[in-house]
């Protein structure tokens, strides 16, 4: 329940010395109809969403209204970039080719794209995100684009029943943000949200703990 997830972000916020405030909760809905996000998230007055897929994102978006600040966590595809303008963060930035193509969409429309750079700091194979290697010139390269802005980092730890199994990826990308000086970090899930949050997260993306 989202009552209980900000709770447990607080009581993390008070063992790390972290100002609550600091740490915004991005209520993951995908795979649930706009009845049971009314039901699970917005009862509670939230409004900071977040969904995987442009389609997905599409269809609720219109349906809920715009008084929801909608994120978009999951991989972008180049040809999706003319439907992702109502979204207000794109977590999952990974190539100069997305890039500039949001470049090139946000000089078209005149709006500029707020991004986080996804980042594969486990190194895992089936994920997306850039290597960490790769990171330093990706921001570079965006920082000369007028109409895209790099807000901080993202990632996701590989999954685990321990929690603390993500505490060094989450580490690591904490390093990573303060060698490029990006201030956001979005990492945390379900099942390491409390954990990210005492390695500093900025933005921790909960889904299915809202919905049980
Ligand atoms: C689904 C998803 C989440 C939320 O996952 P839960 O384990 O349900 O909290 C967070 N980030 C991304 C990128 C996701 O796709």
């Amino acid at each position: 329940m989202l009552p209980e997830v900000l709770h447990r972000i607080e009581a993390a916020c008070a063992r790390a010395g972290r100002d609550p405030s600091d740490v915004a909760l991005v209520a993951i809905t995908k795979g649930h109809d706009v009845e049971e996000i009314r039901r699970r998230v917005l009862v509670y007055g939230h409004r900071i969403l977040g969904e995987n897929r442009v389609q997905e994102w599409r269809a609720k978006a219109e349906a809920l209204g715009p008084e929801v600040e909608w994120h978009l966590v999951g991989h972008l595809q180049r040809n999706k970039v003319k439907l992702v303008a109502g979204v207000v963060l794109i977590h999952s930035l990974d190539s100069e080719r997305l890039a500039d193509a949001l470049e090139a969409e946000g000089a078209r429309r005149d709006i500029v794209f707020r991004t986080l750079l996804q980042v594969n700091v486990s190194g895992e194979a089936r994920k997306y995100g850039a290597a960490p290697a790769e990171a330093p010139a990706l921001a570079r390269h965006v920082a000369s684009l007028g109409h895209v802005t790099l807000e901080g980092l993202m990632t996701m730890a590989p999954y685990s029943d321990d929690p603390e199994s993500s505490r060094p990826h989450f580490r690591a990308l904490r390093r990573l943000g303060d060698t490029l000086a990006v201030p956001g970090l979005s990492m945390g899930m379900s099942g390491d949200f409390e954990v990210a949050v005492e390695e500093g997260a900025t933005w921790v993306r909960v889904g299915s703990a809202l919905f049980r």
